[in-house]
């Protein structure tokens, strides 16, 4: 018999604030609308296949609204991993991809969840300010070393500082790059970078 291919998507329901994932063949997630839905009864991510293109109601446990995305069928059904953001809060909502993959995304926002829980609704100007703080200065050290540039070929760039990430965008293209400032692993991955790239609106990244 032939291996069916399987996806796992996961969320954190707002209403019990669990984590929710599930795994499902890419032949059910073709064969009709799927829900997936939270043991509490109170919320459900929606997914729907529509040719090329997939729309995904996602319940966002950050901002408490729903978030409706839509993607290539062919990246929901076979990317490693896909990440939603809600972009109020800047924190990823909802992961669709292999199920190693997804739980790891998991493991890493289930930090950032925790941190929100932990500040009992007080919220500071960034989720953690210690990781911000540490990621500015990893960023700060790249850019004194000219590390960061972008495809388009430009070395000057724009920094934007959101609630648990930073953004950066080319001065000249307009590119933009998102980089992660919620948890203790996001400091480990810029660490180990001496060099980031936008990925502009020419050339290859
Ligand atoms: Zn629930
Ligand atoms: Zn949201
Ligand atoms: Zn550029």
């Amino acid at each position: 018999m032939e291996e069916q291919a399987k996806r796992t998507l996961a969320y954190f329901c707002p209403a019990c604030r669990q984590m929710v994932a599930a795994e499902r063949t890419v032949f059910q997630l073709a064969a009709s609308a799927n829900t997936l839905p939270c043991p509490c009864g109170k919320s459900g991510l929606r997914v729907e296949l529509m040719g090329d293109r997939v729309k995904v109601t996602v319940p966002c446990l950050f901002c408490g609204k729903d978030h409706t995305v839509i993607c290539s069928s062919q990246a929901f059904l076979h990317q490693r991993l896909l990440a939603f953001t809600c972009a109020q809060s800047g924190l990823d909502c909802c992961y669709v991809g292999e199920e190693g993959a997804v739980f790891a995304a998991l493991k890493r926002l289930e930090e950032a969840v925790d941190k929100l829980d932990r500040d009992g609704g007080e919220r500071g100007s960034f989720l953690d300010e210690l990781v911000m703080h540490e990621v500015l200065s990893e960023l700060k050290e790249i850019a004194q070393r000219d590390g960061i540039c972008c495809t388009c070929g430009s070395h000057r760039w724009k920094l934007q500082v959101n609630y648990s990430s930073i953004d950066l965008f080319c001065a000249d293209c307009g590119g933009a790059m998102r980089i992660p400032a919620a948890t203790a692993g996001d400091i480990d991955d810029i660490c180990c970078k001496t060099r980031l790239v936008i990925r502009g609106s020419a050339g290859e990244g």
